[in-house]
């Protein structure tokens, strides 16, 4: 797993701004306490002073072993008429430690495990964030939601197929909002097929933006711009830049692939799209593909061992309609 310098300086930056938040507001609330409480103050530098004395009694050697346990005791007893206190002020018992963002690392981004010290999930959940923020910094996720998704633009009639488009897009429309509501990292993929202006692009960024806002990383990115630069990277021996790529695409919680088939496809492209999508089924992790392209044209355009591993994990919604854009404006 690597990330480019660029990621992994933004994620310690974010990290060192959330610990230092934290201890920053605990010295705050500290002040505040010792005002309304001064038996906090005096509690807090009697428990310091026990410390010292542990200390230096086990560095004097001999039988500590008694002192030790009477210290103890006292820490014991100071601590909890210090929560006692606390709690009666209306605060909660661990008022005066800082609150973390992560309890585990205490947003250091490190713990020690059997005497390593070895890279904290936090830290690796900010990496992935950063990864997708610099990605989604290419083709900017702009504000759809589920909520500016307008039903009543789909006609209510059946067309010559006999599929009455509104009642279509309803379905469409709750399976995506059910998907973004109860998403779990193993979630299905789903390919979603139709023509230009049917609401694809709008209902796949308001699936990113529910799952952003709720902590997921989420890359969205276009095939033609994201296969371009992945491209240009390899055949300019920029080995590193296709590998962070690669690497964002394929460890975020979820990857959006907008106009498949609109890109200039090249040997190169029809292989990386293929690892990239087979990487990720195989580890469980989703995607979904929006193409204007019918099953035929899919078939003439990709390799059949991807267009058949499409077909065969994804999750097909079919959209239908009148182009919709123009009536927006
Ligand atoms: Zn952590």
């Amino acid at each position: 797993m690597s990330y480019s310098d660029a990621v992994y300086s933004k994620a310690y930056s974010i990290l060192e701004s959330r610990r230092n938040r934290a201890v920053n507001d605990a010295e705050e609330r500290k002040l505040k306490i010792y005002a309304e409480i001064p038996r906090a103050e005096a509690i807090e530098r009697e428990l310091s002073s026990c410390s010292v004395k542990a200390a230096r009694a086990v560095f004097a050697g001999g039988n500590a072993k008694e002192l030790l346990k009477l210290l103890s005791e006292q820490c014991k007893g100071l601590r909890n008429e210090l929560e006692a206190l606390l709690l009666k002020a209306g605060y909660d018992k661990n008022a005066l430690e800082p609150k973390y963002t992560c309890p585990v690392c205490e947003d250091k981004g490190t713990v020690e495990l059997n005497n390593k010290t070895v890279t904290c999930n936090c830290f690796k959940e900010l990496l992935k964030e950063c990864a997708c923020a610099e990605v989604n910094s290419l083709s900017p996720l702009n504000l759809s939601t589920f909520e500016s998704f307008e039903l009543s633009y789909y006609p209510d009639e059946e067309n010559a197929e006999g599929v009455n488009a509104r009642r279509r897009m309803t379905q469409i429309f709750n399976y995506c909002k059910a998907y973004a509501m109860n998403f779990k990292t193993d979630n299905r993929s789903i390919l979603m097929r139709g023509a230009t202006g049917l609401g694809k692009t709008h209902l796949s960024l308001s699936i990113a933006n529910e799952l952003l806002g709720k902590g997921f990383s989420v890359a969205y990115v276009s095939a033609p711009d994201i296969l371009f630069q992945l491209e240009r990277a390899h055949f300019s021996y920029e080995y590193e830049k296709e590998q962070d790529l690669i690497s964002t695409l394929t460890e975020c919680d979820l990857l959006i692939i907008d106009d498949l088939g609109t890109e200039f496809a090249t040997n190169y492209t029809n292989s990386q799209i293929y690892n990239i999508f087979n990487n990720r089924i195989l580890r469980s992790k989703p995607v979904i593909i929006n193409t204007n392209l019918t099953m035929k044209e899919l078939e003439n355009a990709y390799t059949q061992r991807f267009v058949s591993r499409v077909m065969g994990t994804c999750d097909k919604l079919d959209f239908v309609g009148r182009d919709i854009r123009p009536r927006k404006v």
